[in-house]
């Protein structure tokens, strides 16, 4: 395992995540969702049984990546290297999207897909800017182990978007 020096006291205002489990059921029927403002990751437990158990173990895991995305995207102001990160993710999605229809989703919310790995990465919010779901879809994608990548990444348009999203894995 690589040593990974702390960062010096007073450098980062990173909040610590919290968890929260037995939560009533998400509207959307989700298995997980993040809260910014309370920075809370909720999991929702009814939709967890609902999955085979030889699923719970690989979706749980894609969930705490799913969310820890949103974490680190909706704290950036606490680190350079997130803010860094971060613009280079809303830089890539506004090149990738200009020009492109606005699609709506069966369930009812909006996206803009352009090549991205699912509809869901292209998600659009009312309240939040463009691009929200690509590191959360993207890190997802990485919880689910390097076959997964090496397969995506033979296309070069996703390599593009995993090489953006994934640059904040380097040196610290
Ligand atoms: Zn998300």
């Amino acid at each position: 395992m690589r040593h990974v020096p702390a960062l010096p006291s007073g450098k980062t205002t990173l909040a610590p995540l919290t968890t929260q489990a037995n939560t009533p059921q998400h509207p959307e029927r989700t298995l997980g969702s993040y809260d910014a403002n309370t920075n809370t990751l909720n999991l929702y437990w009814d939709e967890y049984h609902l999955l085979l158990p030889d699923q719970r173990a690989g979706e749980l895991r894609a969930l705490m990546w799913h969310e820890m995305g949103h974490w680190l995207y909706h704290h950036a102001k606490a680190h350079p290297r997130l803010e860094n990160w971060k613009k280079a993710i809303h830089a890539h999605w506004y090149q990738r999207v200009q020009g492109q229809p606005i699609r709506t989703h069966k369930q009812g919310w909006r996206y803009i897909l352009d090549g991205w790995l699912n509809e869901y990465a292209g998600r659009l919010y009312p309240t939040w800017e463009g691009g929200v779901e690509i590191p959360s879809v993207y890190f997802e994608e990485v919880s689910r182990g390097p076959e997964n990548i090496a397969y995506w990444c033979l296309e070069e348009h996703q390599k593009e978007t995993f090489g953006i999203v994934t640059s904040i894995f380097g040196q610290l």
